[in-house]
C-alpha cells in the first residue's frame, strides 16, 4: 500500500515514510492510494478476536512494510501490556444508544487510542526508512493529544516531543497533566491565543526549510503527533470495526446490518476514521458529526461552505473548540475524486480569505455519508444531568455533545443502532460535570474538590493518574507570542 498527497498525484511514500515525515513537502496530507476491502466474513472472524487482535487485522491492511510479526508487538505493547485499564474500547448500552469508550487509557482521553500506538510505529518506522536523525515530534493540542502525545513518547530513544497548548484554551486537569509532565524528552509551552492560533504556528514550523535544515545540521528531523500524522488516524480506524463487532456480539444487531455513528467532532480525525472504516466495507449508515458552538463543520455539511470567518467560541467541550478542521482536507480529497487541484484551490482560498464552497457533486457526496447537529452547553449540561438521572451514567462535556446529536436524530427517524462516541473521562473536565449536575460552578471548590463532589454524586470513580496530579511539581513554565513557538523550539532542540 502505498501513500499519496491530497496535494500532489506525485508523492507515493510508504506508509512508514508517511508516518516519519507527518506532511508532505508541498503541505499536503497523506492518504491511502485506496481503501483495503474487508469482507463481512473477516468482521465475524474478528467479533471472537480481542481489542489488539482487531487492531491488527485492521492495521495490517494499511501498513504494509511492516512485518506481521511488527504489528503484533504493537498492538500487543499498546493495548494488551500497555497502560489501559481492563479493555482499550468496550461498548456499553445506555438508554437507546451504545456508547463506545475511548478513554481507558493513560492519560483518560480517546487520544491515547492512536498515541500509545504511535510511537512504537514510528520508531520502527524510522529503522526503516533509514533516519539517523532523531525524531523531534511537534504537537499543538486543544488540550488532549498533548498530554497523550507526551505520555506516549514520553522517554522513548531516539525521539522528543514538543507541545504547545493555548494558555487559556484547556481544563485545569489538562493544563496540569501537561505541565507535571516528567522525562527527560518532554517540552511543554504555552501559547497565547486560541488553538488555531497554536495549530497555524506549528504548521509554520513544518514548512520552514531554512529551519528543518537548521535542525538536520543539529541531529533532529520534525515530524507530528497530531492527526494530520497517518499514524495517527490509522489506529483510529479499528476501533470503529471493533465497535461493530461489539454489536453483533451483543446482539444488537445482525452481521451487515448498519449501525450509525455520532462522534464529538474537532480536527475531524476521529470520525474522518469512520468514514475510512465504511469505505473498506463496513456496515455504516450514517456518520453524525457533532459540534458545539464552534458550529464550522454544522454549516459546512448542511450547506457546503466551509467559513473559518466567525467568532471563536470558548465552551465547556474545549478540545473541540477548533474552527479549521484539519482532516477535513483528507475527506474532500476523497469526495472530489482524488482530485489534489481542486483540494489545493480550496485550501488556497481557506488560507487567504477564511472561506471556501465545495461544487455540487461533492456537497452530495458529503451528505451521504455525513449529518450533522451542534449543541450549547446549556443542553449538552442538561443531557449529562439527565442521562445520570436516568440511567446512573456520566458523560463528559464532549460526550454530551454528540449525545445531544444522537438523541436528536432519533427523534428525526433514525432507525440503525446508534453508537455515541466518548471521547474523554468526565474527570478531565470535574468542574463543567459537577455543574451540570448541580446547576452550580462551584467557585469555592478547587479542580479535585470538584472531583471528590462528582465521585459522591456517580457511581464512576475518579482515575488514580488524575488524582495524583494533585502531588506532582510543575515542570514546564514556559509562555509564548505564536511569533516565539519557533524560537522556542530551537532552545528544545540543542
Ligand atoms: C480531540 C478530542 C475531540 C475531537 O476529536 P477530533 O479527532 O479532533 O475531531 C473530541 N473530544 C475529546 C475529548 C478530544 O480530546
Amino acid at each position: 500500500m502505498k501513500y499519496v498527497s491530497t496535494r500532489s498525484n506525485a508523492a507515493s511514500v510508504s506508509s512508514a515514510q508517511a508516518i516519519v515525515q507527518g506532511l508532505s513537502h508541498e503541505g499536503g496530507l497523506f492518504v491511502p492510494e485506496n481503501f483495503p476491502a474487508v469482507s463481512l466474513s473477516t468482521v465475524e472472524k474478528m467479533v471472537s478476536m480481542d481489542y489488539a487482535g482487531r487492531a491488527k487485522t485492521i492495521l495490517s491492511l494499511f501498513l504494509t512494510d511492516y512485518t506481521e510479526d511488527e504489528l503484533s508487538d504493537c498492538v500487543r505493547e499498546a493495548y494488551t501490556e500497555g497502560r489501559f485499564v481492563g479493555e482499550p474500547a468496550p461498548l456499553k448500552k445506555v438508554g437507546d444508544n451504545y456508547v463506545l469508550e475511548l478513554w481507558h487509557g493513560p492519560t483518560h482521553a480517546f487520544k491515547d487510542m492512536a498515541l500509545q500506538m504511535l510511537p512504537r510505529l514510528m520508531t520502527r518506522a524510522m529503522k526503516k526508512v533509514g533516519v539517523k536523525e532523531q525524531v523531534f515530534i511537534l504537537v499543538a493540542t486543544s488540550g488532549d493529544t498533548g498530554k497523550a502525545a507526551l505520555e506516549g513518547f514520553c522517554d522513548v530513544p531516539g525521539t522528543h516531543v514538543g507541545v504547545f497548548f493555548p494558555v487559556d484554551g484547556v481544563s485545569p486537569a489538562q493544563k496540569l497533566q501537561m505541565i507535571t509532565q516528567e522525562g527527560a524528552n518532554t517540552h511543554v509551552c504555552s501559547v497565547y491565543g486560541n488553538f488555531d492560533d497554536a495549530q497555524t504556528g506549528v504548521k509554520t514550523i513544518f514548512n520552514d526549510e531554512a529551519f528543518a535544515k537548521e535542525l538536520k545540521e543539529k541531529g533532529y528531523v520534525l515530524s507530528s503527533a497530531n492527526s494530520i500524522n497517518w499514524g495517527r488516524l490509522v489506529p483510529q480506524v479499528a476501533y470503529y470495526f471493533s465497535a461493530y463487532c461489539d454489536l453483533v456480539k451483543q446482539g444488537a444487531l445482525k452481521l451487515g446490518d448498519k449501525a450509525d455513528f455520532c462522534v464529538p467532532t474537532g480536527n475531524f480525525g476521529n470520525i474522518l476514521a469512520a468514514y475510512y472504516a465504511k469505505r473498506m466495507g463496513l456496515p455504516v449508515g450514517k456518520l453524525l458529526c457533532a459540534s458545539n458552538k464552534n458550529n464550522v463543520l454544522f454549516d459546512f455539511i448542511t450547506g457546503g461552505t466551509y467559513n473559518a470567518n466567525r467568532d471563536f467560541h470558548k465552551t465547556a467541550s474545549p478540545s473541540m473548540d477548533i474552527l479549521v478542521s484539519s482532516n477535513l482536507e483528507r475527506l474532500l480529497y476523497e469526495l472530489c475524486g482524488k482530485n489534489p487541484e481542486t483540494v489545493e484551490s480550496w485550501m488556497k482560498a481557506l488560507k487567504s480569505g477564511g472561506e471556501y464552497t465545495v461544487d455540487e457533486k461533492t456537497l452530495n457526496a458529503l451528505q451521504e455519508s455525513f449529518a450533522a447537529a451542534w449543541t450549547d452547553d446549556g443542553k449538552a449540561f442538561a443531557a449529562i444531568k439527565d442521562v445520570q438521572d436516568k440511567e446512573n451514567y456520566l458523560l463528559d462535556t464532549h460526550t454530551a455533545v454528540a449525545w445531544v446529536a444522537a438523541e436528536e436524530y432519533h427523534k428525526n427517524g433514525g432507525n440503525n443502532p446508534m453508537v455515541v462516541v466518548s471521547t474523554a473521562s468526565p474527570y478531565k473536565f470535574s468542574r463543567s460535570v459537577l455543574c451540570a449536575l448541580t446547576g452550580s460552578s462551584h467557585e469555592e471548590l478547587d479542580e479535585f474538590a470538584c472531583a471528590d463532589k462528582l465521585e459522591s454524586l456517580s457511581s464512576l470513580k475518579m482515575p488514580a493518574t488524575l488524582r495524583d496530579l494533585k502531588s506532582k511539581p510543575v515542570r514546564h513554565k514556559d509562555v509564548v507570542n505564536p511569533a516565539e513557538m519557533l524560537s522556542e523550539v530551537r532552545s528544545w532542540a540543542k
